[in-house]
């Protein structure tokens, strides 16, 4: 019996997923720094999404525009206080697209 290599990268598979944006009230929020934090900085490579990113500053920025909301930064960033983590309201949030 034979088996058929398939390649699927993370991305290509997130990028079927819907996100319905609440406009002014992101799920998820930075805490205010000035220099981040370890745990912030790990928040960098951790997210799948990608969400967070360094601005020309130097600090943690979250865009939650395509969150998958699977919690991974909440374990990392909420214990340190680094992050405030909340679901998105209903209706608001990711939309998973399955098959
Ligand atoms: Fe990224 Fe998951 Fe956190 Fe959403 S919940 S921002 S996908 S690490």
């Amino acid at each position: 019996m034979t088996t058929t290599e398939v390649s699927v990268r993370v991305e290509d598979k997130l990028f079927q997923n819907r996100y319905l944006v609440d406009a002014g009230r992101a799920h998820i929020k930075v805490r205010p720094h000035t220099v981040p934090s370890p745990a912030l900085l790990a928040l960098l490579t951790a997210c799948p999404a990608r969400c967070y990113e360094l601005n020309g500053k130097g600090q943690v920025e979250i865009t939650v525009d395509g969150c998958v909301e699977c919690g991974t930064c909440r374990i990392i960033g909420e214990p340190t206080g680094d992050i405030e983590w909340n679901y998105p309201r209903g209706g608001y949030g990711v939309l998973f697209k399955f098959g």
